[in-house]
């Protein structure tokens, strides 16, 4: 599929999506004197996964992002709101839990502990092509994530593998159900950077060969830059900032993005200005039993107003710089602001 194509299909494809997407984790009523408790780690989250593109989400730990990834899963039941596949919501329970897993698979961010170290690589792929009635091969799927000649690997176990080769056979194992969507959870987190941009560029390479569609989880904000078509940002549960992975990257708008690539140890500073952030709130995130009023960045954020304390900012659009929509969850890009900001500077 060539660049423009994508493109096209990139604005129409929508194969997995989020709506609203919330899940509160009960807290055991012994930690708390008094009524009811939850962590409320995920929070009204949208977001569309589109076949042929990468679609970045970004945040430090604790964010959320796990948690979203392992609820389009299906792994855990969300609290409220909806995952749709085609458009269709998902209630895989069941046989059709087994449905939707061919469909929609999941790469972990630990290859060691995704692999039972008493198998081969011949037998998680076997069993795998066998639990979804796959034509296809061991061979082939080895081939396909690049560790050739596959006769080579089969008869080996996940201790002989280095990290990358395992988490290609993780990779190839997921491809053995056919899916439209792969969710990979921090994939490269847990390799040696030499090897990382290895199975980045495998990922991008069956992105563009099979039309997958595919959410990249990471905390590192420069490989989602180099990796990805668009960008999220997570933060405290909720999704801050979207847009393109040029603009969210090259161009961040929301004090909280500008905070994560001003702390992502780049010797390519991504831009001057990043540099000049201040986190006033000391780094610490926030609590998510009982998260900040309003913004939920307000306490650390060093361009907070009266108004960030009391109203949730609503998703607004930020100046476009041609990578499609770019939107901040934040206050400063709201027209009343705009305009009393506009008023202050004038005599
Ligand atoms: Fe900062 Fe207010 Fe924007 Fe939140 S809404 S990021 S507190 S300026």
């Amino acid at each position: 599929m060539t660049a423009s194509t994508r493109s096209t299909a990139a604005t129409t494809d929508v194969v997995l999506a989020a709506v609203g997407l919330t899940k509160h984790f009960p807290v055991r009523r012994r930690l708390f004197v008094g009524g009811r408790r939850a962590v409320h780690a995920v929070e009204s989250v949208d977001l569309a996964l589109r076949r042929g593109r990468v679609t970045a989400m970004v945040g430090e730990s604790g964010s959320g992002k796990s948690t979203v990834a392992r609820l389009l899963a299906q792994l855990v039941r969300q609290t409220s709101g909806d995952v749709l596949l085609h458009g269709s919501p998902v209630r895989a329970t069941g046989r059709r839990f087994r449905a939707y897993c061919r469909r929609v698979q999941m790469v972990f961010q630990d290859p060691f502990a995704s692999l039972n170290p008493v198998h081969t690589v011949r037998y998680h792929l076997t069993r795998a092509l066998r639990i979804h009635g796959s034509p296809m091969t061991a061979e082939e799927l080895l081939t396909q994530v690049s560790l050739t000649p596959p006769e080579r690997f089969l008869p080996k176990f996940p201790h002989e593998l280095s990290g990358g080769q395992r988490q290609r056979v993780a990779i190839a194992r997921a491809l053995a159900a056919g899916p439209e969507a792969l969710l990979a959870d921090e994939p490269v987190s847990m390799l040696d950077v030499s090897i990382r941009l290895g199975v980045l560029n495998l990922l991008r390479d069956l992105r563009d060969r099979l039309d997958l569609a595919i959410l990249y989880i990471t905390h590192d904000i420069a490989s989602a830059r180099y990796f990805a078509d668009e960008v999220l940002v997570m933060y405290a549960g909720q999704v801050v900032e979207g847009g393109g992975g040029e603009a969210v990257t090259q161009h961040a708008a929301h004090p909280y993005t500008r905070l994560l690539i001003a702390s992502a140890p780049d010797p390519d500073r991504i831009t001057g200005e990043a540099s000049e952030v201040e986190d006033v709130g000391g780094g610490e995130p926030p609590s998510l039993i009982d998260p900040p009023s309003g913004c939920r960045f307000h306490p650390r954020c060093p361009h907070a107003m009266a108004r960030c304390a009391v109203e949730a900012p609503p998703r607004l659009a930020v100046e476009s710089n041609g990578d499609g929509p770019h939107w901040a969850a934040c206050w400063l890009y709201d027209a009343r602001t705009v305009a009393e900001q506009a008023a202050e500077v004038s005599p």
